[in-house]
């Protein structure tokens, strides 16, 4: 029987894959002959028991875990598993959590055989040839594996391996490191190799590996150089993915940008043959980005591309304590430019944390993110990542962190756990509420005029008022973080009264927006006179109306950043009368749901109000007084009706077939 050989890749996404595993299945198959590799992509959340009974089915010679720090506790008791059903396997660890806590894994889990160090591909090959032939692993370059006795099944509950030092040696040897692969194109594509098939969904890629920069908390600065697949590889791949099933794929190049010129090459091969209009994504050193690939990226369809930049921190002495080279003035600009003449999505990374940065710095580095207006920001916490430079800081008590995956920090000489908490709190807000960009509006009118402009106290008090209250930090529908607005505003003695109308209208506008179609109460409107006779008039399907004390899209008209502070008020005044929004709502079931709001005159929209309320058009100029327009000449109102009937928004009802008359917008 041939050999069954495991490369397990273990994911926190149904949709995600392993690239590494493939990287490992092409290299090992450029030789023919070879038994075939069984690679799998497992969904972590299907839990520990369904995954043990496939492998365990798959009956392995050989098992292969690709260790991640997501992923690792979950890969060890799954080996321990497949070694207590079938104590001749093989377990084999590889990946960067293994790579960096080898001597651990060995010395801890006596099930595991040998752990792979860095890069896979030849060490894999290598260890497998002699696993297969049955040969030890000793003088194998790149592999840390168990000294003397062999591997064993996990030891029965209650009872326990005997340490290391209590057998008086070490459980294991470190060969010497590997030298990473110079020449990437001696490792067959795997997508060009037929190891996706045609592919579907989602997938990783990487034209480069490696990383030249040096950051103190980030496992690519002690992986090698940065080495690069060549540009005709690169370009074959992607006329692939052009003719694949894919829609994504995501460049997993530490600084898509590092090489300017080569970047510049890929983007406008992508432009040239992306006739599927597949998503692409690019992690970009925003402060060395050039001219000529902003003009490319200005080029691509909107959101093709999702850019994502690492700022990490705009705190100088942090920078300069993680080793982070940045030109902050150089990437502020640079962002707002990709903003401002490209249309695609720009994601800024933040990194809190990390030394020398405490709430007052992290508030700035936050604020600093808003005012270069990307269209995402995430706020992570830093992790302690074995084998960085950071741990040996938590090693000196700059840092204290979980003891388990995924070594979050808990508490640094700069900030105290609760200070670390609120943070997460606020990020997770940013997340769950700016980044959707459902009520931007809102949430920018607020900020900027109950805030004095800062993201960050506002968020902070946010944060607090979400904890105090027991608002879940998960659940952020349209609805619920409506809810939650409102009742934090209606909260904050600093908000005026001024300010809370303006906000809640605008937030009850953008709620709106937020449904497939509005619906709800029609709002606050005076009482009109009844009308009088039979209507000729009814608004075309797909249209609804609703009234708002203080007209919304006048405040959003008014309240934008052009209108001078001390302007403002008065714009908000003359926006505070009953006014009308006309929503429309995609009535096609065949395409995606999308509500717009009518950007119609006021006069306009109360015509179509009128209508909709069977008014005849005799009464509007009555009708308008009650909502503050004063006395209006009767024919400017037959005009505006002219307009809104010669745009299609109202239908006459005597010449729609009987069966349709009385029907509803
Ligand atoms: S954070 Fe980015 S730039 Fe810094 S070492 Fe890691 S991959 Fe390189």
């Amino acid at each position: 029987m041939p050999p069954q050989i495991l490369l397990i890749g273990l994911n926190t996404r149904f949709s995600h894959t392993h690239l590494s595993l493939a990287y490992l299945e092409s290299w090992w198959n450029r030789v023919p002959g070879r038994p075939p590799l069984t690679r799998l992509d497992l969904d972590m959340n299907r839990g520990f028991d369904a995954l043990a009974q496939e492998l365990i089915l798959l009956r392995p010679t050989v098992a292969a875990f690709a260790s991640y720090i997501w992923s690792q506790p979950l890969a060890v008791a799954l080996a321990g598993a497949l070694k207590a059903a079938f104590p001749e396997v093989c377990i084999i660890f590889g990946g960067p959590e293994a790579s960096f806590g080898a001597p651990d894994l060995l010395q801890n889990h006596p099930w595991i055989d040998l752990v792979i160090k860095g890069e896979g591909e030849v060490t894999f090959e290598e260890v497998l040839l002699r696993v297969l032939a049955r040969e030890d692993c000793a003088g194998i370059p790149g592999v840390v594996r168990r000294l003397g006795p062999p591997s064993a099944p996990p030891p029965p509950s209650g009872s326990r391996s005997p340490s290391s030092t209590e057998q008086g040696a070490p459980t294991w040897v470190m060969e010497p490191d590997r030298p990473p692969i110079q020449t990437l194109d001696s490792i067959p594509s795997p997508f060009q190799s037929g190891l996706y098939g045609k592919g579907h969904g989602f997938t990783y890629y990487e034209s480069t590996r490696g990383c030249p920069y040096r950051c103190a908390y980030c496992l690519s600065s002690v992986l090698g150089p940065l080495r690069s697949f060549s540009l005709d590889r690169v370009k074959a791949d992607l006329d692939w993915f052009f003719a694949s099933d894919f829609t994504q794929v995501r460049f997993a190049d530490r600084t898509f940008n590092q090489d300017p010129a080569r970047a510049a090459a890929i983007i406008e091969h992508i432009l040239r043959g992306n006739t599927r209009q597949i998503g692409f994504h690019f992690e970009l050193k925003a402060d060395t980005l050039d001219e000529r690939l902003i003009d490319l990226l200005g080029e691509a369809p909107p959101d093709l591309f999702h850019l994502e930049i690492g700022v990490q921190s705009t705190h100088h002495p942090t920078l300069a304590a993680v080793d982070r080279r940045s030109d902050l003035s150089r990437l502020r600009e640079n962002v707002i430019r990709l903003r401002e003449r490209t249309r695609c999505h720009v994601h800024l990374d933040l990194l809190a944390g990390l030394p020398q940065e405490d709430l007052p710095a992290f508030r700035r580095t936050l604020d600093d993110a808003f005012r270069m207006r990307p269209s995402t920001i995430q706020v992570g916490l830093v992790k302690v990542l074995k084998g960085t430079a950071l741990a040996t800081a938590a090693r000196r008590g700059d840092l204290a962190h979980a003891p388990q995956p995924p070594y979050a920090v808990v508490r640094t000489r700069w900030l105290d756990p609760a200070e670390v908490v609120r943070i997460q709190d606020i990020g997770k807000l940013v997340e769950g509420i700016h980044n959707p960009g459902r009520f931007s509006a809102s949430l920018a009118f607020l900020i900027r005029e109950a805030y004095n402009n800062s993201p960050s106290s506002f968020y902070e008090a946010l944060a607090d008022f979400w904890r105090k209250s027991g608002r879940p930090f998960y659940q952020f529908g349209p609805e619920a973080v409506a809810e939650g607005l409102r009742t934090f505003v209606a909260a904050q003695p600093e908000v005026t009264d001024q300010h809370r109308r303006a906000f809640e209208a605008l937030l009850a506008h953008e709620a709106r927006l937020a449904q497939k179609v509005p619906s709800g109460p029609p709002g606050p409107r005076p009482a009109f006179p009844a009308p009088t006779r039979s209507p000729t008039w009814r608004l075309a399907p797909g249209l609804r109306i609703f009234w708002y004390p203080t007209d919304p899209l006048a405040l959003l008209a008014t309240s934008t950043a052009q209108v001078p502070p001390q302007e403002r008020p008065r714009s908000w005044a003359a926006s505070c009368h009953p006014a009308p929004v006309v929503y429309q709502y995609e009535t096609d079931l065949s395409r995606p749901p999308r509500t717009i709001a009518l950007d119609l005159p006021l006069r306009e929209r109360l015509v179509l109000a009128f209508i909709d309320l069977d008014l005849a058009p005799e009464s509007f100029s009555a009708a308008a007084q009650l909502v503050g327009q004063g006395e209006t000449p009767p024919q400017e109102w037959t005009q505006a009706l002219d307009v809104v009937k010669e745009k299609g928004f109202v239908w006459n009802v005597q010449r729609l077939p009987k069966s349709s008359r009385s029907a509803g917008g």
